[in-house]
């Protein structure tokens, strides 16, 4: 069954149109890669997904459910965790406190969430606003689970982190992929995101232009819908 269903998404900035007929879905326990280079439209679609920017045409339905429209927070309840491009934690709580202030009744615990990430664990005590952009990456993804989501969106959660962290960051993800967690994710690095996807989508101007595995999604075309 989709758990998240879109069909010819339409959604607008004031007058401006950015989507123009977006189709993509994530079933449950998959991984789905959203992709397309640079204003293409994804951040856009998530943020249609969550409420905050209102689409104008089209359908979005997640667990059976038409929600488009609906307010974030409205939304975010029904069970999806966003880890938001730039991630956002509370600087002036500690890392536990973050994890702690984040939980929604789940089977997601701090010590889950320090399994995945034994940074985070050597982190507990301190102030986020003292960790690494890659840890607060961390910090962001455990708090996003502490919501106990069906489905986890991830938008450019490795994007300008050393490569020590981004390898960090993927084998978690490989990590929930094995639990049967279901996960969108937006990511530039193709080597880590085609092999962890069960399936892609491509957007390009706003609107769907390639769907299906990672194997059909040939060179040829990776290079035509994504190379600069
Ligand atoms: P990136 O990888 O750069 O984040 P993207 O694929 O996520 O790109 P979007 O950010 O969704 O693309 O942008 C889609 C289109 O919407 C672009 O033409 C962009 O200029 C426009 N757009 C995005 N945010 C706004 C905004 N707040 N106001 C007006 N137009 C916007």
């Amino acid at each position: 069954m989709s758990l998240l269903e879109i069909e010819g998404l339409e959604s607008f900035y004031g007058a401006s149109q950015a989507l123009f007929g977006v189709t993509l879905d994530v079933r449950e326990g998959e991984v789905v890669a959203l992709m397309g280079r640079n204003g293409m439209g994804k951040t856009t679609t998530i943020g249609s997904v969550l409420g905050l920017v209102r689409p104008r045409g089209g359908s979005i339905r997640f667990a059976g459910r038409a929600i488009a429209g609906q307010r974030p927070h409205r939304i975010a309840r029904l069970g999806i965790g966003l880890v938001p491009e730039g991630r956002r934690c509370f600087p002036n709580l500690t890392v536990h406190e973050n994890l702690v202030a984040a939980a929604r009744g789940g089977t997601w615990t701090t010590d889950k969430v320090v399994a995945l990430f034994p940074r985070l664990g050597e982190r507990r005590d301190q102030y986020a606003s003292t960790l690494s952009g890659g840890e607060q990456q961390m910090l962001a993804i455990g708090r996003a689970l502490m919501t106990n989501p069906s489905l986890l969106i991830l938008d450019e959660a490795t994007e300008g982190l050393a490569p020590v962290i981004r390898q960090d960051i993927w084998r978690a993800i490989r990590t929930l992929k094995t639990t049967g967690q279901s996960i969108l994710v937006v990511d530039k690095t193709l080597s880590e995101l085609l092999p962890v996807a069960d399936r892609c989508f491509v957007l390009e101007k706003g609107t769907t232009v390639f769907s299906g595995t990672p194997e059909t999604l040939t060179p040829d075309l990776q290079d035509r819908y994504l190379g600069v």
